[in-house]
């Protein structure tokens, strides 16, 4: 399998409860196993990795894919790494300082906080709204949501505010006013974010 949210098979019981939670008709499919036993799969096409699976699936048999190893393997290839991190950061690690000053003596360059991107994101909301005399919109910092009105709700995209997320605000301003150079990684509680990163837009 090679979705970013998958099934392990032989954990899974049936008992539908990703189904129940689901957002997406279509993102839990079922089928029989080899040995005949019924089971649910995430249909990669129309899931739209929000999670709610993971947490529901008290079997264990719902789990997701992220770039942790390959991470600690560019490091360790002494790639010339930058993170970002997720103000959730602080709430998730108790002794954050420590993890970050473990993840220096690997190797890691400039440590920054998302919130900077956030600060960026909003200035252009306001310049976007003053602009475009926009009423309301839509934000799109939760890619969950980007990916369900791109494949679900079309006639909500004019409706997506037309700023980036506070992450790729962030990433942008390293890039082209810091002239910050090497990669960029993200640590981020939320498994969607790799669908914006990776998406071309
Ligand atoms: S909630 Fe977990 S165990 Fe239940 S059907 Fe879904 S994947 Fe299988
Ligand atoms: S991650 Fe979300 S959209 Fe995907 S299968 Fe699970 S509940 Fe459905």
């Amino acid at each position: 399998m090679s979705g970013r949210i998958f099934t392990i098979e032989e954990k899974c019981k049936a008992c539908n409860k990703c189904i129940a939670v689901c957002p997406v008709d279509a993102a839990n499919q079922v089928y029989r196993a080899y040995d005949r036993e019924r089971k649910v799969a995430v249909g990669e096409r129309y899931c739209i990795s929000c999670g709610a699976c993971i947490k529901a699936c008290d079997h264990g048999a719902r789990d997701y894919r992220d770039d942790t190893e390959r991470f600690f393997e560019d490091l360790a290839a002494g790639e010339k790494i930058h993170l970002v991190a997720a103000p959730a950061a602080q709430v998730n690690f108790p002794q954050l300082f420590r993890l970050f000053g473990w993840l220096k003596s690997l190797g890691v360059g400039n440590i920054y906080d998302v919130s900077l991107g956030a600060d960026i994101a909003t200035w252009a909301y306001l310049q976007a709204k003053k602009a475009l005399h926009l009423d309301s919109m839509i934000a799109q910092p939760c890619p969950s949501i980007v990916n369900y009105c791109e494949r679900y709700l079309p006639e909500l995209l004019p409706s997506l505010a037309p700023i980036q997320s506070p992450l790729i605000c962030l990433a942008i301003y390293l890039r082209q006013v810091e002239h910050l150079e090497g990669k960029i990684a993200f640590l981020s509680p939320c498994i969607a974010k790799a669908d914006e990163i990776e998406d071309p837009q």
